[in-house]
């Protein structure tokens, strides 16, 4: 059993693709785009239709449309701004085109008689129509079509990677696909009962305009579907058994510093909490090793059981980690054990790239004396190089929603085989699904809060009503307590989500200039994301502008409004993991959610749903019950399983039939075509399920 081998050059996954070379493997790298089939499985967001050229003369405002004319002039025009100014003719009307940036070449190719295909949005302006930063083509001779055969697909892209790269690159591996130089895999006729994996593929990148629409597009995305749920399921079949088989070391023997820790514990556990501690105690006395997935809403009380895990791992002379998702937060867990810990002796330490080396290697000689203790840190506790715990028992991994199958592998992979896991995470997925979903894991659920918390009252409101948020915030920051405002836009790019996040802090600096503002996305640094974080945790940011980057589980107490823009545009689990933000003391707190009107009848009920429940199972069911065929494409998932096509509340069906699938393909598939199946759609990850 080996680590991964880390390939120095991202570019040795792609030989055999024409055209990708190590910058472009380094961007793609940057989309979680690793190698061929993670790129032919990188879906559009939606398409645009350039198989047909519309005339000027019939051009509608607010619609997009390809034209094809000429040049009748291009001038550099200085009003406020300096653009090109372009008007196209052909015969049947005028267009004029507008550019803000341009190079002198762009304006030399454009000249007097030259024919351009051009696509883009037409809006009236002050002499006719236009359009603002078209797609353009040079048309070469009189029979050079200016249409295309197919739907043209825009993808989810980060900066430095354009549409049209995108394009050649999926393209090239289509190619290559086609041409057999890339694996594909072939399951029984029996089994094909949609379109196969090819002619899915094809139509999924370059449909014709008759599959376009997305009731056509549905089986094939199906197909595409059911097939990576079905690598991920026999993964997690695959990785159970494994476990099963291994060895880890009982911790029974560590019961009584657990007993210990209960008693010193400042409040008493609820039923709920009592349930699961229970049921890890059981886990952790057997030498069977742990899987246990704690799913509990925020708020819902899961340190405790985690503390409790800790201690027990300690009492058994052993050492034990917990791992956050950021250094933030373990230093957050650290507060909380230590106070805990300090109570009955157990040793626990912060071991966190913000830590002072000295400090960590002082940790490193205990823990390589055999010391037994707890460290508090990141995943580069266990994946990391100079992994600080030669003798770990227990990792215990907080806000595991963000990790996917490939990270429960690399946990369960390597020398950590051998060492009880247990995987917390505030994302509540139904129970049914998760028996299918976490079929690796034993599954535990928190579903009551402890006493004393007073809900959150939310508040859905039109954005016209602005100013008197405004005011509002005023008065919450005037009593010295703390506002986030949350405006995710759900955009093809970070770059504009970004943008726009920077307008509103802006614009709300400038309405509030006695207000500490400070604005946190995600292209900034991870230092820069922490610094600005912790202060707004010490109290030296008074309004906090953010995408939704804002860390899960950060906790400040004193922030007590939070206000989220376009919250008709975000998934309901998401909304409500948001709001988990506030409420966390026991002053009352409010959750504004925003949207833009006109809003319509079922965008509507999504957001009753969040202002009328506080129970995260309840708002989960709503979410997928609610969730309309019109999202099809690129919906952006805040769920524990990360999947490059599937998506929980379009194919809940399929996931149902799971297990069912799973048993005739097992019994009538070659297993080499299992493996081609797996290999597909998990890659790389893979490679520790074999280790
Ligand atoms: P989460 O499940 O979101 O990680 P936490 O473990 O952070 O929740 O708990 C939220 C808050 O509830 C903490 O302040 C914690 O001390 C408190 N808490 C947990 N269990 C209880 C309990 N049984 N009674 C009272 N307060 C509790
Ligand atoms: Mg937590």
């Amino acid at each position: 059993m080996s680590r991964r081998e880390k390939t120095p050059d991202a570019a040795a996954a792609w030989s055999g693709i024409r055209g990708i070379g190590p910058r472009l493997a380094e961007r793609l790298a940057k989309l979680g785009i690793d190698r061929p089939a993670a790129l032919l499985t990188h879906l559009p967001l939606r398409y645009e239709d350039q198989t047909h050229v519309t005339p000027m003369g019939a051009l509608h405002p607010g619609t997009e449309a390809l034209v094809a004319g000429e040049v009748l002039v291009a001038e550099r025009v200085r009003t406020r701004r300096r653009m090109l100014v372009v008007r196209l003719g052909d015969g049947t009307g005028y267009l004029t085109l507008r550019f803000f940036h341009f190079h002198d070449r762009l304006q030399k190719s454009l000249a007097r008689g030259a024919r351009f295909a051009c696509f883009g949005e037409v809006r009236p302006g002050p002499t006719g129509l236009e359009m603002v930063h078209p797609t353009l083509r040079r048309l070469g001779a009189d029979d050079d079509t200016p249409h295309k055969e197919t739907l043209t697909p825009v993808y989810p892209t980060v900066s430095g990677l354009g549409q049209a790269t995108l394009r050649r690159a999926v393209e090239q591996a289509l190619s290559a696909l086609r041409e057999g130089r890339l694996d594909a895999y072939r399951l029984p006729p029996a089994l094909a009962d949609w379109p196969g994996l090819m002619p899915a593929l094809e139509a999924v990148h370059h449909p014709r305009p008759e599959q376009g629409p997305p009731e056509v597009m549905a089986p094939v995305l199906q197909r595409l579907a059911a097939d990576e749920l079905l690598a991920h399921y026999l993964v997690l079949r695959q990785l159970r058994s494994q476990s099963r088989a291994g060895h880890a070391p009982s911790l029974a023997e560590g019961a009584a510093l657990a007993a210990r820790l209960r008693g010193v514990l400042p409040f008493k556990l609820t039923a709920g909490q009592v349930r699961v501690a229970d049921e890890i105690g059981a886990d952790l006395d057997s030498v069977r090793p742990m899987r246990r997935l704690l799913q509990g809403d925020v708020g819902s009380g899961k340190t405790v059981l985690a503390g409790l895990a800790l201690a027990r791992a300690v009492g058994a002379g052993r050492q034990a980690a917990i791992m956050a998702p950021t250094a933030l937060l373990a230093e957050q867990h650290m507060r909380t054990l230590s106070a805990w810990f300090d109570g009955i002796g157990v040793p626990v330490g912060l071991y966190t790239a913000n830590v002072p080396a000295a400090e960590r290697r002082r940790w490193r000689e205990r823990a390589a004396a055999g010391e037994p203790l707890v460290l508090v840190g990141t995943h580069a506790l266990v994946a990391g190089e100079e992994a600080p715990l030669p003798g770990l028992a227990l990792a215990v991994v907080d806000e595991q929603h963000r990790f996917g199958v490939g990270q429960r592998l690399a946990l369960a992979g390597g020398e950590q085989g051998a060492v009880h896991q247990l995987v917390m995470s505030a994302t509540p997925i139904p129970r049914t699904l998760a028996m299918t979903l976490y079929a690796d894991l034993d599954v535990s659920i928190l579903d009551e809060r402890p006493p004393g918390r007073v809900p959150v009252v939310t508040a859905v409101m039109s954005e016209a009503r602005r100013d008197e948020i405004i005011e509002r915030i005023v008065e919450v920051i005037g009593t010295g307590r703390q506002v986030y405002w949350v405006c995710p836009l759900i955009e093809e790019s970070e770059v504009l989500e970004a943008q726009a996040a920077e307008k509103t802090a802006e614009a709300l600096a400038a309405a509030l200039p006695s207000v500490k503002v400070a604005l946190v996305h995600g292209r900034l640094r991870a230092v820069e994301k922490d610094a600005i974080m912790r202060r707004f945790v010490e109290g030296r940011i008074d309004l906090l502008v953010a995408t939704t980057v804002i860390e899960v589980g950060v906790d400040v107490p004193n922030a007590t409004l939070m206000v989220i823009e376009n919250a008709e545009r975000l998934g309901l689990a998401q909304l409500h993991q948001l709001r988990g933000r506030v409420g966390r003391g026991g002053t009352q707190s409010h959750c504004v959610l925003l949207y833009k009107p006109p809003l319509g009848e079922r965008a509507r009920e999504r957001l009753t749903a969040v202002r009328e429940s506080d129970d995260g199972f309840v708002i989960a069911e709503a979410d997928l019950r609610l969730r309309g065929p019109g999202e099809l494409l690129g919906t952006h998932q805040a769920g524990f399983t990360r999947m490059r096509v599937a998506d929980l509340a379009r194919d809940r069906g399929l996931v149902a039939r799971l297990p069912q699938r799973a048993e005739q393909v097992m019994a009538n598939a070659p297993s080499a075509e299992v493996a081609h199946l797996i290999e597909f759609w998990l890659g790389e990850d893979l490679r520790y399920a074999d280790a």
